[in-house]
């Protein structure tokens, strides 16, 4: 077997370690929580010397803060934030297999690929004494990014902020300033009940809401498509549930949907409202009712790529230019708070949430290469 890096040996680490959001099991301490990653990573940091501090972001949960400190007086600052978090897996995920130059198990590319990458590579640029002469390097490790993003959300809200954010996620060394928002919206149609022998004396919600279906799902994506973002294409709309009427012999009183509706540059959660009311109004269907029911905002991210510090990156990357994704990250929560965030790291997010999920540890050396390259060129 081929000797492994000292990032893909840290990479083997981190995968033993569980870190299942809490939110997918609950009660199952033993799998859940961030902490034992960020406990393994604060040995780790310590030993270099690195100073570290915690940021409350749920009960017993923190962002992990990992600091070098410039030579000179901080003028500058650059965030590396991959997310702690892993879903939920068998027991055999947590045991890191090795094959064919790939590392198996839960969250080897969503996200502790880019955790181990980003780690090692602050890690070499302290040891080298190559510690840039004004800018701060702030590694953080984000809490809670599967579920509600409530990691880079306080993150954003509270900073600190940064000249530039990497978000880790698995974009296979691409560097990406675009991904699509999330705006999920609860549709809901209300009939007349009456018994199912005489539906002339009812008014039946299901079939109103099929009405409502069949708009947002022709007309309404007719519409979407003509709307185009250069790196991220069309919004898109899907309706993913759909519940209605309570017995086979009863006229339906409501009937409701779930829709995800995700948004490009330019849309936003009021516009879309406003839009899909429209559109149901010139169908006489104004009866429906419509929230949105995720609760947290999820825009579009749109970071400027030519930024100097965007362009930076994508040198120290050889790239020439950015990309769009269709997922959402902890970038748009972090760009929300006024820091410009980019998304970048090692595997592929076709591995990740899967029952395999892989990195190609060539990949995995590439992006620590990368992430150094860029921090050594920082002023
Ligand atoms: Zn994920």
């Amino acid at each position: 077997m081929a000797k492994l890096s000292p990032v893909a040996k840290l990479l083997r680490e981190l995968v033993t370690l569980p870190s299942v959001n809490p939110a997918f099991l609950p009660n199952d301490s033993k799998r859940t929580g961030e902490e034992r990653v960020a406990n393994h990573l604060i040995d780790l940091a310590s030993k270099h010397g690195l100073e570290v501090s915690r940021q409350s972001v749920l009960p017993g949960r923190k962002n992990l803060f990992v600091r070098l400190k410039p030579l000179g007086k901080v003028k500058r600052r650059i965030i590396l934030s991959p997310h702690l978090d892993v879903v939920p897996a068998e027991d055999k995920q947590f045991k890191p297999r090795l094959k064919n130059g790939c590392l198996h198990g839960r969250g080897a590319c969503d996200t502790k690929g880019s955790v181990a990458a980003f780690f090692h590579a602050l890690l070499e640029l302290s040891k080298q004494g190559k510690r840039p002469q004004q800018t701060e390097i702030l590694f953080v490790g984000l809490v809670d990014e599967e579920h509600r993003q409530s990691g880079s959300r306080i993150l954003g809200e509270r900073g600190p902020k940064a000249d530039l954010a990497i978000a880790g996620e698995p974009t296979q060394l691409q560097v990406v300033t675009a991904h699509k928002g999330n705006l999920w919206l609860c549709l809901e149609t209300l009939g007349k009940a009456a018994h199912g022998a005489t539906p002339h004396l009812g008014k039946s919600a299901i079939h109103a809401m099929t009405r409502v279906t069949n708009i947002l799902l022709t007309e309404y994506v007719d519409q979407l498509k003509e709307r185009k973002h250069p790196l991220l294409g069309h919004p898109s709309i899907n309706v993913g549930i759909i519940r209605g009427g309570s017995q086979t012999n009863v006229v339906p009183e409501r009937c409701s949907i779930e829709v995800d509706r995700r948004t490009i540059p330019g849309e936003t959660e009021a516009s879309v409202l406003a839009e899909i009311q429209i559109l149901l109004k010139k169908h006489r269907l104004p009866s429906t009712t419509i929230v949105e029911s995720r609760g947290v905002p999820c825009p579009s991210l749109a970071t400027d790529p030519n930024l100097p510090v965007v362009r930076q990156f994508l040198k120290a990357a050889k790239r020439r230019k950015s990309h769009g994704v269709d997922y959402f990250t902890d970038a748009s929560p972090i760009a929300m708070g006024g820091t410009p965030a980019i998304v970048f790291g090692p595997g592929n997010i076709a591995q990740a949430h899967s029952a395999d999920e892989w990195i190609d540890l060539k990949q995995l050396d590439q992006a620590t290469a990368i992430v150094l390259r860029f921090l050594e060129e920082q002023p």
